[in-house]
Order: C-alpha cells, then structure tokens, then sequence
C-alpha cells in the first residue's frame, strides 16, 4: 500500500544495514543540515525482547504498559506480534482498539477512574479493570456493571527506583471488607493485581508479592468469587546496563507461580511490562550546542567544561523518573577519544536553570557541532516532553533491518497464525485519528529493506 507508506515516511534502505549503520548515516547528513537531536528506535530490539520474554516466562502474557511508549509503530508491531495491552486512559483505550486489537487484549488498569471513562471503557467493550477502593466499586456499579474487576493490592514497593503503593493499592486489613462490598454490589471479581514498582531492583519484591496475591486470591474464592487472573503488574528492568537482568526477575517469577498458582491451575497469569520492552530499543543523538571554559581565575590549571546540548529535561529526558536520571552520554565521534578528559556539566537549550542533565562527568573535550549518544532512551523519554521554551522534540526513525523483518515474519506465522507481519501495512489512519492526550507528533518509520 503505497499510501499508507507515504504517510509513514517510510524510508527504504540499502540492504543489509543495521539501526546503528542508519544513525551514522543520519549524523553524517544532518551534520551538513540542522544538527537537530534524533532517537532512532530500533524495532528489531523490540522484537528481541517480545521473544526473550516468550522463553523465559512462557505462562505469563504480556499486557504491555502504553504509558512509557505510545509511538504507532511500537503499539502496531506488539499488537501484530500478539501481545495485549495495558491502557489507563479513554485515549489509550482508542488507539489500541483502532490497531484492531480485540477489547478483550486490554486491560483498563488504572485503579482509580473518572466516571465518564468507565462509561468510555463499558461503551467499547473493555471490561477488565482493576478497583483498589470503595468508592471505585460504587462508581462501576453505576456505569460498568459487568466489569471483570481485580483488585489491586498494594506489595512491598521498597526495591524500586519509582514507588506506587503509596498511590495506588489495598492493603492487607483491607482486602476482606472489599472484596465483600464488591459481592454486595453484585459485581464480579475475576482476580489480584499488583506493581512491585517502576525499576525494580530486586526480584525477590516479586515472588513476595505473588505470596500475597495468593492469599487475597484465596479470599476472594472462600466469597465464592470465580477467580481466574493473577496479575503481576510491570516494573521488569528495560536497560542493557541493570545490575540484576530479566532473566533473575523470570527465574525467580517462575518459581513463585510454580509454588502459589501451579500451572495446572485454571488461573490465567498476566503482567504489564512497560520499560521491558521498550527502554533499550531507543538511542538517542544530541548535539552540542555550546561550549564554556570554567576556571576559578585565568590561570586557574582547574579546568572545567560546561556543554550546552539540544535536548534536555523538558524533552526527552524526564528527570522526575530515578531510573532515568543516571544519564550515560558518550562521544559519537570517535576521534576524540583520546582528547585530554575534563570535568564537564551537560545542560539542557532551555532557559530553565533546572534543565541540566549532567552535573559532573569526566569527558574528552568535544567542539560544537560534535555528536553525542546515550542509549536506553526507550521509556518515559519521548511521552514525558513538552514544547517549553519553543523547542521542538527530538524526531524519532523508526528502523528496522530486514532479517528482524523476516523474523517478525516467521513469529507472525509461528506465535499467533497470522499469515504474516502486517505492522506497516495499515491503512493510513492512524496519523488523522483524533487523539488529543497522545503526544505522539511527527514520526518516521524507516525500514531498511533489500
Ligand atoms: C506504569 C505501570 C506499568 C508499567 O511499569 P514498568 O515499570 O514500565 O514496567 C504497569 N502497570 C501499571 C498499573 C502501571 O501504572
């Protein structure tokens, strides 16, 4: 469909070349241009990480979190590859029901909801939710009253770089009652979830949570509740770079549901990975767009370098988020490698004295104009940014090498029967869909076919 491709921008490339080749050809071009910042996001990681998921947790369906990426291409191609999807808001619900997914692949997980998009969710078919209190189940009583409710409970959240039980979740005391209220109200309880937090650290935080969840699933069935989901929520590291790898957190996952929901049960297990499948699949290129000596006085052999650079934390970088904040750039330019190491700060091109990015880093020393990278830019980056101060966000090139291509291909086929990998080949409605809460601007989707 060569329209639909038109308006994807779909850039057709030489064979055989990878995001990375594509990146250094972007650089080499924009140098010569604007020197504008870029993510190019690799669709091929994605796709690698959607399959080490499959290997290692192979009972648990992934209901990805749209909330840390909602760019097109990404919700198109996990829809393809058969994944389901966790939305939180009436916007979310419309763009994965507008990529065809089934309502049934959703699950409206966010605990506490305006009345009018409960109507928004029941009016579309979607009817898991979560509820964490009271006033919630009044809410689905008047408006959904044939939701499929889970309760979400709140779990150790303390191994996490991002907490949420402090916002979201029941406790223990509590559950009894709840659960009892919601079989007053004659709604229907299908099962437990929880979130061991954004960035968590420590898979043990898992297997404790999946213990409790046991015990508020027993609950729930001695009120007669037909229990059949158990959610594990999201929270699984996304970075190449983490000290404690997905494989850990699967293992010890593995273990908890053999012991609490063994796999001969009827319970059907699902979780929400946000980060997991997005963060490492984006790579981020700045350009340096100012420079400043700092020295205490003009003989000062103290040296220090302050970089001014064309994207900061009114872009992609969302500092509120710890997991983030750990910022790693490195030189594009490998010549300079051997350039004398500085002390540098890195700010932000906003006039907002906060927009700084690194405080205190040893650097070569690099000129304007020169190119930096920092990978792991796939989560809460893009999502979070705002125009502030006129400056527009970073452009992202959606790339994807042709082997991946064929492998998504032969998934299609293998994982979910589909005849094949349609995920670029959609009608061209996505860009003119009305989606007002999604930031999602001007894309491009490059795939580097033969
Ligand atoms: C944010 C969120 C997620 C995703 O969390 P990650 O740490 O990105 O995996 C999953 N479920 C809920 C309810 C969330 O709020």
């Amino acid at each position: 469909n060569a329209g639909a491709m038109a308006n994807f921008n779909l850039h057709i490339c030489r064979d055989g070349l990878t995001a990375t080749d594509f990146r250094d050809n972007k650089i080499k071009e924009l140098s010569v241009g604007n020197r504008d910042a870029f993510h190019t996001a690799d669709l091929g990681n994605i796709l690698q990480k959607h399959l080490c998921w499959k290997r290692n947790l192979p009972h648990v369906t992934p209901f990805y979190a749209m909330k840390c990426n909602n760019s097109l291409p990404i919700l198109s191609m996990l829809a393809d590859l058969g994944t389901s999807f966790d939305c939180a808001s009436p916007a979310e619900i419309q763009s994965i029901l507008s990529l065809d997914v089934h309502p049934s692949r959703i699950i409206y997980a966010n605990p506490c909801k305006q009345e009018s998009h409960i109507r928004y969710a029941c009016n579309n078919g979607v009817q898991m939710m979560t509820f964490d209190c009271e006033e919630e189940l009044v809410k689905i009583v008047d408006n959904h009253k044939n939701a499929k409710l889970v309760l979400r409970i709140s779990v150790d959240d303390s191994k996490a770089a991002l907490r949420l039980s402090s916002k979201f979740g029941t406790p223990l005391w509590q559950w009894p009652r709840l659960l009892e209220r919601a079989k007053e109200l004659c709604l229907e309880v299908i099962g437990i979830s929880f979130h061991v937090g954004s960035g968590c650290s420590d898979p043990k935080a898992f297997s404790q949570a999946i213990s409790d969840a046991h015990k508020a699933f027993t609950m729930g069935v001695e009120l007669g509740f037909n229990m059949t989901l158990l959610d594990i929520g999201g929270g699984f590291p996304g970075s190449e770079n983490t000290a404690v790898k997905f494989e850990d957190f699967a293992a010890e996952i593995n273990l908890a549901l053999d012991t609490y929901f063994p796999a001969q049960g009827k319970v059907k297990i699902i979780a929400e990975p946000g980060r997991y499948y997005v963060a490492s699949s984006y790579t981020l290129a700045l350009n340096i767009i100012g420079k400043k000596a700092v020295m205490k006085n003009h003989n000062d052999g103290n040296k220090g370098i302050m970089y001014y650079v064309n994207d900061g934390i009114h872009g992609s970088f969302n500092m509120d988020d710890p997991v983030n904040s750990n910022i790693q750039p490195y030189l594009h330019k490998k010549s300079r490698s051997d350039h004398h190491p500085y002390p540098s700060a890195i700010w932000g091109p906003t006039c907002d004295s906060f927009d700084l990015l690194v405080k205190h880093l040893f650097l070569p020393e690099m000129e304007v104009g020169d190119w930096l990278l920092v990978d792991n830019m796939g989560a809460y980056t893009c999502v979070m940014g705002s125009n502030f101060n006129g400056f527009r966000r970073a452009d992202t090139y959606f790339v994807m090498s042709q082997d991946a291509r064929c492998e998504a291909d032969g998934v299609c086929k293998l994982l979910i029967g589909a005849p094949s990998f349609k995920a670029f080949q959609r009608p061209p409605a996505w860009p003119h869909r009305r989606n007002t809460q999604s930031r999602t601007h001007l894309k491009h989707i490059v795939c580097i076919l033969c």
